[in-house]
């Protein structure tokens, strides 16, 4: 038995779905994008949503409309995925690392206030491996200090926080769909938010700055030209990834649930272990479940690498939890202080697998492969 850390959940649905999408000649930002986007916006609960090729490109285009540019700062995890800080650096501004709280990975908003400075614009704030972070504490902050706060929800799609849905909270969400994440489209992105004006702003961007779409010209009964009226970008999903996405979104749900009953699993079965810290939720939160991540402690029985090597060597493929961005690199150069609890929790984490349909065999081997191990 073979088992993998992940995989996405994909059925004869979608691919019929991109299949009658590439059958009807409108293969690129068109109705399947919209239905998309109006479907995505209903379900978080926030006023619009805008499309896009990738949660990277939603994250730059969220910089630009944010009004972050060269030289200014903004607060961010130095532990997330690199895309986070990447897109701060993308319109030529400075990301600056915060500490994250050592038990579910998110920022630290004490620390995170600390490092403001009169250059900070923003702060970036990441939902680690779907477990929501505290919106409502750092919109107070970014309040306080007049900054943009901007959600990197890569992860969390569907999400919630305080009993809605991420996505609602605030005016510049971005969601990936990259296969390692709950619902994929194979690679693509979404922004939502509750601001027209974002809105507006955002669908220009990504496709080229034009002032009128291909879609309103190709409805139009008078013939129009369209205006080039900034700098944008190919930022654009397809209409087949648009067609996947629809059915992906209408199944969030049930995957979600799946993936929780999963977790129920491995926390019951491993609760009375040791030296490990199980994943959990701060109160008001509730979690995807995106990836199942546990944190080794010094009393563990195995020490992290140690422990991976074990189970593959049994045939079950794990990961290291988070990475850290400044320790990699391409940011040698970059400065940083005090990321010391980012380190220790990137280092002695580990990403067990789940995913949707996971047999009960499988994940009974991967329960009794671990305690094993470490129990
Ligand atoms: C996956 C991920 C991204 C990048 O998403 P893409 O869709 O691959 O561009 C950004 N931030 C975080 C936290 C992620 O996990």
């Amino acid at each position: 038995m073979n088992i993998p850390v992940a995989k996405p959940y994909m059925t004869r649905d979608e691919a019929q779905a991109a299949y009658d999408t590439i059958l009807t000649g409108w293969i690129t930002q068109g109705p399947r994008v919209a239905e998309f986007e109006a479907n995505f916006a209903s379900y978080t609960g926030a006023k619009y949503a805008v499309a896009v090729s990738n949660c990277t490109t939603a994250l730059h285009l969220s910089m630009i409309v944010a009004g972050i540019g060269a030289g200014d700062e903004v607060i961010c995890p130095s532990m997330s995925y690199i895309a986070t800080a990447n897109s701060i650096k993308y319109v030529g501004a400075i990301p600056v690392f915060a500490e994250v709280h050592p038990e579910d990975f998110n920022l630290d908003v004490r620390d995170v206030e600390k490092r403001i400075t009169p250059k900070t614009r923003g702060i970036l704030l990441v939902h680690q491996v779907g477990n929501p972070a505290d919106i409502d504490a750092f919109t107070n902050l970014a309040r306080k200090y007049n900054l943009a706060l901007i959600e990197d929800a890569a992860c969390a799609a569907g999400s919630a926080y305080k009993g809605s849905k991420i996505g609602s909270h605030s005016d510049l969400v971005c969601f990936s769909f990259h296969p390692r994440k709950v619902i994929s489209t194979g690679d693509g992105g979404m922004v939502t938010t509750n601001n027209e004006a974002y809105y507006n702003r955002l669908k220009l961007l990504r496709q080229h700055g034009m002032s009128v779409n291909d879609r309103v010209r190709h409805e139009s009964k008078t013939v129009i030209f369209e205006d080039h009226v900034e700098l944008g970008y190919n930022y654009r999903m397809t209409d087949i990834q648009a067609a996947v996405g629809i059915k992906q979104l209408a199944k969030l749900d049930w995957i979600i649930e799946e993936r929780r009953k999963i977790g129920q699993q491995y926390n019951e079965a491993f609760r009375n272990i040791t030296g490990i810290v199980l994943p959990f939720e701060q109160e008001g939160c509730f979690s995807n479940y995106q990836s199942y991540c546990i944190t080794l402690k010094e009393d563990a029985k195995l020490d992290r690498n140690t422990l991976m090597q074990k189970m593959l060597d049994e045939n079950i493929a794990t990961r290291r939890g988070v990475m850290t961005t400044h320790r990699e690199s391409a940011y040698k150069n970059h400065p940083y202080s005090n990321l010391e609890v980012s380190e220790h929790a990137s280092d002695n984490t580990i990403v067990l697998p789940l995913y949707v349909p996971m047999s009960q065999a499988e994940v009974d081997r991967v329960i009794n492969v671990f305690k094993e191990l470490m129990a």
